[in-house]
């Protein structure tokens, strides 16, 4: 198989066991796939496009900017999804992004509106939860997080806020990752009638427990990716 059916085979297994587990939830569950290209190159973002995949992710300013540069002829639909650091926010903005999934904190919130004050225009973002209490991911409490998000969304009007996102728990039970991802839809139910409309959860191994649990947007980088089985 050459590059390009084996992408094809990937994203062909991702959308069938995403159809899967979202129909066990509800026939009027839909689930947006967000392709995460951290770890490929241009021509299979491309390839990707070529097979239908609107939505691409990355995780760090520098190579969404190159990505951005390299496919400016695609109408793709650019997504941040990793930490961001206060001085890649100028250079963020500029790429307009339509999605920043990972603002992890009011003040990240306070700064991004701030600078985005200076060059004119809304961004939509979601307010990231840290679920699992892991100290090695980033994110609001589960406690916290109702508050945030209403301060944000009354404080910073050139903000779309529009839901939240979670990570998985790094851990091979089931059950607790299960537990991380059930808070975090309690969170993002309560705030729906704040406007919330995306709950943006699951990746590679875990998408679809997310989605059972109600996430209608995932994550999903190496399962589409990989070159091998
Ligand atoms: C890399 C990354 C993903 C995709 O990870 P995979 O396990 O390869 O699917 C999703 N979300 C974030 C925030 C990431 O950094």
């Amino acid at each position: 198989m050459d590059r390009r059916d084996i992408l094809r085979r990937n994203l062909d297994r991702v959308i069938w066991n995403i159809e899967r587990a979202r129909v066990s939830v509800s026939e009027h569950h839909i689930v947006k796939i967000v392709a995460i290209s951290k770890y490929s190159d241009e021509s299979s973002i491309e390839e990707l496009y070529r097979l239908g995949q609107r939505a691409f992710g990355e995780n760090q300013v520098q190579q969404l900017e190159k990505r951005v540069d390299a496919l400016d002829e695609l109408p793709i639909e650019w997504h941040m999804v990793g930490t961001l650091q206060r001085n890649k926010i100028n250079k963020l903005i500029r790429l307009r992004p339509s999605l920043i999934h990972s603002v992890d904190s009011l003040r990240l919130a306070k700064a991004i509106s701030g600078r985005l004050d200076e060059h004119g225009g809304k961004i939509s973002i979601l307010l990231q939860i840290n679920s699992t209490g892991e100290k090695t991911k980033s994110g609001v409490s589960i406690e916290e997080a109702t508050d945030i998000y209403r301060e944000i969304s009354d404080k910073f009007k050139n903000l779309n806020l529009k839901g939240v996102m979670t990570i998985g728990a790094t851990s091979r039970d089931r059950l607790l990752i299960q537990r991380g991802f059930e808070k975090t839809y309690r969170v993002y139910e309560e705030l729906r009638r704040d406007g919330a409309s995306i709950c943006s959860m699951g990746m590679s191994g875990d998408y679809e427990l997310a989605i059972k649990c109600g996430s209608n947007m995932v994550r999903i980088g190496s399962d589409i990716f990989k070159m091998g089985e």
